[in-house]
């Protein structure tokens, strides 16, 4: 996986360095995430709250991983909810509204454990729709929803926005996803030279099994990879509701 990483990084005249890799663990066992972290994976995502919930018994990750490794939350996440995704989790990628934004924002403040400071403020990603698509969940990139989030910032002092994430429509063709991709680095590098306070933009993360090397040479900064790493899923995610998934 990192092989492939860095081929696509040096076809980009990038560093691999600046790629990180995240290793997305829906339907996969705790076992799974202790694997890939015993392999040197750092950084690692779940679609579901409940999901965690189980697989980290309730103890979060900081049963799974060292303090070194961080799990994010990736997958549609409902507001109410937001409590015990800050409690289990290290960060949200998935922040597709300003109300679950501010849920975060109250969660964050409240669990303020001075022993855990890493959790404070919660990085965050905002999840942008660039292919415009009903199904999915993501701000559009011109809607008043994302300018008002973007100019709440300043208030949401527990959250760490820093970047983008995005999910293109699903094609087996990696060269499709490429106009989606490049719509998000144009929408990332707009709104970093705006210097908004509260917001910073130096995370991109975009690109999957299927399409990571065209996201590599459209400037993504982070790959989420399930099925390249642990193989096909074979079960159903464990919670019902919205899935962000865009495989079939
Ligand atoms: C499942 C999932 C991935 C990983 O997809 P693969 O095709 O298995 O690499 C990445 N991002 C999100 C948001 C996902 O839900």
């Amino acid at each position: 996986m990192r092989e492939r990483i860095a081929t696509a990084a040096h076809a980009a005249a990038r560093s691999p360095l600046d790629i990180t890799l995240m290793a997305v663990t829906k339907t996969f066992p705790a076992q799974a995430i202790r694997e890939a972290y015993a392999a040197g994976i750092c950084l690692f995502g779940e679609n579901y709250v409940q999901e965690f919930d189980e697989k980290s018994e309730s103890m979060g990750s900081a049963a799974l991983v060292g303090p070194d490794a961080a799990i994010h939350m990736i997958g549609h996440l409902q507001s109410n909810k937001a409590g015990k995704a800050v409690e289990l989790l290290d960060g949200v990628d998935s922040v597709d509204s300003l109300k679950l934004a501010k849920r975060l924002d109250a969660a964050a403040a409240t669990l303020a454990d001075p022993s855990s400071p890493s959790k404070l403020p919660l990085p965050v990603l905002i999840e942008v729709n660039v292919g415009g698509e009903a199904a999915k969940s993501g701000l559009a990139p011109d809607s008043p929803e994302l300018e008002a989030l973007l100019l709440a910032a300043p208030a949401l002092t527990h959250l760490h926005i820093c970047g983008l994430m995005t999910i293109p429509p699903w094609d087996d063709d990696p060269e499709a996803s490429r106009p989606y991709f490049r719509r998000a680095r144009t929408l990332l590098d707009t709104i970093a030279a705006r210097h908004l306070p509260g917001i910073s933009m130096y995370v991109l993360s975009m690109g999957m099994s299927g399409d990571m090397e065209v996201a590599i040479a459209e400037g993504s900064t982070c790959v989420r990879v399930g099925t390249a790493i642990f193989g096909k899923r074979k079960l159903a995610p464990a919670q019902g509701g919205a899935s962000t998934e865009n495989t079939p």
